[in-house]
């Protein structure tokens, strides 16, 4: 039973990054996370950092306007720089190197990915983005099943547990306090903030983070209705005794089920293919993804898989991250639909930039559309199932 002025679920990427910036101001913060820190996506994930959202900035232009879109794409950009600030000021070693390759897997995709670039440039003046023709992009990454792609400078990998580890170690060091397995079970908002009663007692606190993602069970209802899991799985090959990536750090393409890898710091193919929408796990996971791995590169048959695991991650209807105020002293990030590495410490930022005062962008980013699923409770998960199997049905078209 204990007072703070921030008290924080989740001990991921996006809830550590908040409680950073809190510490380092000089707030009192605890940290309860369910499991142990890393627990969740953030230390299950394919570690690929990338530029911008899942939808492009016409997508947002159209949808939010010009100047909201200008801000968002700044915030993505400025979240770059948290990364490397973080890293830098903490003194982390977490790999992270630049160089990654978005591939299209037909030429309608090669179509936008070019467009898409265009206006990056134009409109944004955003300048670290390459194209590769057919050739040169497959020859970038040994394979021969792409029809082109854009190489992005300012985009990379980064070893997600190592940053999140020396990101946890630092607020620690600043006063931080991390209760692990210590799941939160129900959340009550009185005059003095909120009681956040956990397995084990409960804490008090002023305000309160949610920043659960994929993992929060039943804490509160309206982060749920917009913010469903889905499993990914992963797996990482031997060491390998070749460069199979010359000329890229890592790579996805642009399917809907998306194939993401990134040659590791000791040379490892570590390669992200297959989703589940229900909670059942395939028995044999590397299998379940080597399938996919083999249809890029045939050439590593007979390459041995050394791990595989798989986690969850949250989606949104509108693969948006739901940021919001949700309660008094309540406020929630998540849902950032396969793209967190880079987005949820920033977003954690953002949340305690405006736990100590300054909410600008914490407003822009309420701003992004956000519904419910459809279904409710009830139907939620069986829509959500069929929706993406129809969608991923498209891949297969040429
Ligand atoms: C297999 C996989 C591959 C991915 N690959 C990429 C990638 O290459 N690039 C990319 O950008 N993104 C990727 N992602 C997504 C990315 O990992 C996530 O967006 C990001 O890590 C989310 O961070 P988070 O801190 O919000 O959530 P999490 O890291 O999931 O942390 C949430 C934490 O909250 C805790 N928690 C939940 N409920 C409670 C409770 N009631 N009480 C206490 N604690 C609770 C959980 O135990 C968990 O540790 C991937 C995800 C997965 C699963």
């Amino acid at each position: 039973m204990q007072d703070f002025d921030v008290a924080i679920i989740g001990g991921g990427l996006t809830g550590i990054g908040a409680a950073l910036k809190l510490v380092k101001n000089n707030v009192n913060v605890a940290v309860i996370e369910a499991h142990e820190i890393g627990a969740g996506a953030s230390g299950r994930n394919g570690g690929l950092v990338c530029s911008g959202y899942r939808h492009d900035q016409i997508w947002l232009e159209e949808k939010m306007g010009k100047s909201e879109a200008h801000e968002l794409w700044d915030i993505s950009q400025g979240a770059k720089k948290n990364l490397e600030n973080i890293l830098s000021e903490n003194q982390i070693n977490a790999d992270y190197e630049k160089g990654l390759l978005f591939c299209a897997h037909n030429k309608r995709m090669f179509d936008w990915l070019q467009s898409d670039m265009a206006h990056l440039q134009n409109e944004y003046s955003y300048n670290d983005l390459e194209i590769l023709d057919e050739s040169e992009c497959n020859h970038a990454i040994s394979t021969k099943d792409y029809k082109g792609g854009v190489l992005d400078k300012g985009a990379g990998r980064v070893h997600p547990l190592k940053l999140l580890y020396g990101m946890a170690n630092a607020a620690i060091k600043n006063g931080a306090i991390i209760y692990e397995k210590t799941r939160a079970i129900a959340i009550e908002e009185n005059s003095n903030g909120v009681k956040i009663i956990h397995e084990n007692g409960h804490i008090n606190a002023k305000n309160l983070l949610i920043c659960g993602d994929g993992y929060l069970h039943s804490i509160n209802q309206e982060v749920e209705a917009k913010v469903l899991p889905i499993s990914s799985f992963v797996i990482a090959t031997e060491k390998l005794d070749f460069d199979l990536m010359p000329n890229a750090i890592g790579a996805m393409d642009t399917k809907f089920v998306v194939n993401y890898f990134q040659k590791t710091f000791d040379n490892r193919l570590l390669f992200g293919g297959g989703e589940k929408y229900t909670p059942n796990w395939p028995k044999d996971i590397a299998g379940f993804v080597r399938k996919n791995l083999l249809k890029i590169y045939p050439q590593l048959e007979n390459v041995k898989i050394e791990h595989a695991w798989g986690g969850a991650l949250g989606i949104t209807p509108t693969r948006l991250p739901f940021v919001r105020k949700i309660g008094k002293a309540i406020y929630s990030a998540s849902g950032y639909s396969g793209q967190g590495v880079l987005l949820a410490p920033f977003f954690g930022d953002i949340l305690g930039q405006m736990i100590l005062g300054d909410a600008q962008k914490f407003e822009t980013l309420s701003k992004m559309p956000v519904p419910d699923f459809p279904g409710g409770r009830m139907f939620r998960f069986p829509l959500l199932t069929a929706a993406m199997s129809y969608y991923s049905i498209l891949d297969k078209l040429p």
